[in-house]
This record gives structure tokens, C-alpha cells and sequence, in this order.
């Protein structure tokens, strides 16, 4: 069973770098930290289970050195550094349970050899300390703590599995009207489909973002990732075709004569997400980009705007991983 877990995992990855005409993508599973989770909580904590409910030993790498938590205690770390405190308690119960979906999808597929997960947001789930949530909380520290706790632990055990199994629960921060379809990304999964997402530019901070890039630039660092391409004309003739995915981000633009995805263009100049525009301004070239992620699975702005609007945890996490059962 591992074993095809495993092969299943790697299959993943090597899809992915096949389904791409030129390298394979860096992308990572998680959002990364969004800002403001130092704000002040003012919520109330709903009620706690009587116990701490521990959960299994995970065992950790942080930093190079591997530790060990019980599952629960090191949701709390999770949950704290992925989701701002200030977020609505439904919206930080469905990223509970989206963690510790992935954290045991890690620890079948032996991401890690020895251990299961890591603290690094670019491979696997950011983590903080709970003396780095003092640090970053202040005197807001007990009632964000609190209200982490009770998000974590009101929900202990609750996971998502598809065919009886712990499901690759992506998450991002913010999309663009529309999630991204895993195949776009790495390969396709039938409960990470592109769904619609309700937040945008009026109630997310910084959703528009732009890199903007000297022509120099611009030539040299496509050169550099595709050595084919010819940018010998001038520079208003180097914008192509762009095409987009059914999500509305881009699939791929032509370059200088060559196809770039999205996701490559995205890493080449750091931009925010996928969903984006390219135009030469007569000086430059501007990417302006909506949302911030890869795209995949749960929206965190998006939850946060389903849980104001009334949706629990359990809709959220059904509309964000449709078909998948939650089971505890
Ligand atoms: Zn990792």
C-alpha cells in the first residue's frame, strides 16, 4: 500500500515535469504565511473537547533536525503560521483539518524518509513555536492562541480521504474567481478541480500586485531558461499568443517564438500567481497579477469570505474538495 502511494506521489511529479515543454515546475503545496497574523483576535473560542486529543507522533524536520509532536500539538504551529488568527473560526477549522489531511498524506506517501513533514511552506507546511506566537502576538497572544486551539482541537481527527484515503490537500491564499485545476500545475486529481472562489481585489490585501521588467531583462532571463528563443526583433514583437487554462490563469504565452507556461513565467519573475497579464509599456514589460498562490484546492481568503457569509467548516471544505468525505 505504500508502495503505490508512493508511486502514486512520484507519478505526481513526473507528470507534471512531462506535461511541461520545458522544466519542471517548483511549486509548492501550501499558501505561504499570509500577513496579519499578528492581528488581534476578538472572537469568542467555541467549546474545547475535555481533553487534549494528542493524535499520533509526527515526527518533524525543522531547521535540519528532525523533532517529534502528537499530531494535534503540532496542528496548533501549523494552523498559526498558515491562517492569521484574526481569520473566522469555520474558515481556521477548515484549514485544521486541510493540515492535518496533508500532514497524513505525507506521512503515507514518506515524503520525508524518517519524517513525515517539514516546516519549510515551500515543500510542506509552515510552522511556528509557540514561543514565536508570542513573539509575534504580543498581548493578543492568549486569545489567539485560544481561539488556534480551539480550531484545532474542536476538530481533532476530522480529515478529508478519497477512496478511503487521505487526499492531497492543497491550499493557497488567495484565487483569482476561479481555483486552479490540478492538472494544470502537477497532474490531474478528480477533487482538485478548478471551482469558483468568491474573494477579490475589494477584500484581500494586495490582490493586484506588478513586476515590472527592463527589456534587458526580460530577454535575459527568458534566454537563460530557453537558449531556442530569438528576441532579435524589437521588443514590441517578443508578446505572442497568450493562452489560458479553463481557470482563467495563464497556460502558456509565446515568447520570442517559444511556448512559456505559465508557471515557469511565474517562477522566472517571482509573480504572485499564474493569473496574470503581460504587456510592453514602450519602456518595459508589466506583469499585472490577481491573487497570490498556486491556486490549488482551498482559497484561505476564499474560506474566510465563506465563513463571514455563513458556511461552516464542513461546506467550506466541501466546496473547496469536492467529493472527497470527511471522516475522523
Ligand atoms: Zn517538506
Amino acid at each position: 500500500m505504500k508502495q503505490s502511494i508512493l508511486a502514486a506521489y512520484l507519478g505526481i511529479f513526473i507528470t507534471a515535469a512531462l506535461s511541461f515543454i520545458y522544466e519542471t515546475p517548483d511549486e509548492h503545496i501550501s499558501a505561504s504565511p499570509l500577513p496579519g497574523s499578528a492581528v488581534e483576535s476578538t472572537a469568542t473560542p467555541s467549546p474545547l473537547p475535555s481533553q487534549n486529543p494528542a493524535g499520533e507522533i509526527i515526527r518533524i524536520v525543522h531547521e535540519e533536525e528532525i523533532f517529534e509532536l502528537p499530531l494535534e500539538e503540532y496542528l496548533l504551529g501549523v494552523v498559526a503560521a498558515e491562517m492569521p488568527a484574526s481569520f473566522e473560526p469555520e474558515a481556521l477549522k477548515a484549514q485544521a483539518v486541510a493540515a492535518r489531511t496533508y500532514t497524513l498524506y505525507c506521512a503515507a506517501a514518506e515524503k520525508h524518509g524518517e519524517a513525515q513533514v517539514c516546516t519549510d511552506f515551500g515543500c510542506c507546511q509552515a510552522w511556528k513555536s509557540e514561543e514565536r506566537m508570542r513573539q509575534d502576538w504580543g498581548d493578543s497572544f492568549d486569545a489567539n492562541y485560544q481561539k488556534i486551539l480551539s480550531a484545532v482541537y474542536s476538530t481533532a481527527g476530522e480529515h478529508l480521504t478519497y477512496e478511503d484515503k487521505p487526499i492531497f490537500s492543497a491550499f493557497h491564499s488567495s484565487s483569482a474567481g476561479q481555483t486552479e485545476a490540478c492538472g494544470a500545475i502537477w497532474s490531474d486529481v478528480p477533487y482538485l478541480v478548478s471551482v469558483e472562489s468568491p474573494e477579490s481585489e475589494e477584500n484581500v490585501p494586495g490582490y493586484i500586485s506588478s513586476v515590472e521588467i527592463s527589456p534587458l531583462d526580460f530577454r535575459d532571463t527568458l534566454l537563460h531558461a530557453c537558449p531556442q528563443a530569438d528576441f532579435s526583433g524589437s521588443e514590441d514583437s517578443w508578446i505572442g499568443q497568450l493562452t489560458p487554462e479553463k481557470s482563467g490563469r495563464v497556460d502558456s504565452i509565446e515568447l520570442g517564438g517559444v511556448l512559456y507556461s505559465g508557471t515557469r513565467l511565474r517562477e522566472l519573475f517571482s509573480l504572485r500567481s499564474t493569473a496574470f497579464t503581460l504587456e510592453y509599456t514602450g519602456e518595459s514589460f508589466l506583469f499585472t497579477v490577481s491573487g497570490f498562490g498556486h491556486g490549488v484546492g482551498m482559497s484561505q481568503y476564499g474560506a474566510k469570505l465563506m465563513a463571514s457569509e455563513g458556511s461552516d467548516y464542513t461546506a467550506i471544505l466541501a466546496h473547496y474538495y469536492p467529493g472527497t468525505t470527511l471522516v475522523s
